[in-house]
């Protein structure tokens, strides 16, 4: 009886993503796209969405715009970000290995023992995160990992040796882990924050297509670069655009994993749906415009609070232009900044599903205002 109840309570999940879109997730994921240097990744998303828009264009720093209605006065922009985290090349020692900095939140305490790609004018060079043997740390205070103590080893002995391989200050480093699905259930890989979220954007351009559905506004499909050190890329793209509205995607934390703090993270899981977030940064009435579309279309959904801002490139919208009226739909994730990141399939499907909907019941010229 009650196991009856609870699955009529569970609300349909309409699959979206198709065999063919996930082809091409899984390309563009496993592509690499350190912040500030997003232009493959960028090429790929676009070629990818180029059916399903009317014009494109590219920023200086290599944000990536779909419209569809490029004449139409009012605008609105979906939004996700294009860049992975990385690591920089920032000193070569005499015996050939190699201290990075962080490009991005990099986790140091993963690194040790990671396969990485070193990006040079002369394509890629392969290292590893070394760390000393078990063997050797005996009986001694263990030292964690730090950025001051890992480093890179990519089999040469001295700096010349590096050097020759094109390697030097400044070089990038990304991971190689590559893109899985486990148990047919949830899609891993490297910076699913936030590829996902270009990946889910560009879904939304291909059901407005299919289904033929014409827009009273222009809608701007904008892949950001640059979230991952301060939203410099929506900061940038909200200027020139200067859009009445803006919904933004990027991901959160699912808090169900050990060792998170609901009283303080809040309760978030995979598979629950899309995350709505409370935020001063959020325009409310936006917000009650997401969730009426989702109670209507039958959407799971859950909420999630943030003091000020919310961290996202929401925030760079919401405060550009003398305040855009915004909000944010977060993909839930297991591991941020790892490179083991998790994200449910269904709720993948569901954001799609939820920006689509949200589209479809925004109003010409609809005002946001509270009262005028
Ligand atoms: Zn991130």
């Amino acid at each position: 009886m009650a196991k009856k109840k609870e699955e009529e309570n569970k609300k349909k999940h309409i699959p979206v993503v198709t065999k063919k879109s996930l082809q091409f997730f899984e390309k563009y994921i496993n592509n690499p796209a350190p912040t500030g240097y997003e232009w493959e990744g960028q090429k790929l998303w676009l070629d990818y969405l180029k059916p399903y828009i009317d014009e494109s264009f590219i920023d200086n720093y290599g944000t990536a715009v779909g419209v569809i209605n490029p004449k139409a006065s009012y605008k609105v922009v979906i939004e996700a970000h294009a860049d992975e985290i990385s690591w920089y090349v920032n000193y070569i020692t005499s015996d050939g290995l190699i201290y990075v900095i962080r490009n991005g939140g990099s986790d140091h305490q993963i690194a040790p023992s990671k396969r990485v790609n070193i990006h040079t004018e002369k394509g890629t060079v392969k290292a590893v995160f070394g760390w000393p043997a078990i063997h050797t740390r005996h009986g001694e205070k263990e030292e964690a990992p730090q950025l001051k103590n890992i480093f890179l080893d990519c089999g040469c002995t001295t700096k010349e040796e590096v050097e020759k391989l094109g390697i030097h200050v400044g070089c990038v480093i990304t991971y190689e882990d590559e893109f899985m699905v486990l148990n047919d259930r949830y899609y891993v890989g490297r910076a699913l924050d936030n590829r996902a979220g270009g990946f889910m954007i560009a879904e939304v351009a291909r059901l407005l297509k299919e289904n033929k559905k014409k827009l009273p506004f222009g809608l701007y499909i904008v892949n950001s670069v640059q979230e991952e050190i301060g939203l410099r890329g929506a900061e940038m793209i909200a200027q020139r655009i200067k859009p009445n509205v803006a919904i933004v995607t990027d991901v959160t934390h699912d808090t169900t994993t050990p060792m998170i703090s609901k009283i303080t993270q809040g309760d978030l899981a995979c598979g629950k749906g899309p995350v709505v977030s409370y935020a001063p940064a959020v325009q409310t009435n936006l917000n009650k415009l997401l969730i009426k579309v989702a109670e209507k279309n039958d959407i799971p959904f859950q909420r999630q609070a943030s003091s000020r801002s919310t961290g996202t490139d929401t925030d760079a919208f919401a405060y550009s232009n003398g305040g855009v009226p915004s909000a944010l739909i977060s993909l839930p994730l297991r591991y941020m900044h790892t490179t083991v990141e998790m994200v449910h399939k269904e709720d993948v499907d569901n954001v799609i599903s939820l920006i689509y909907e949200s589209l479809l019941n925004i109003k010409a010229e609809q005002d946001f205002r509270e009262f005028s």
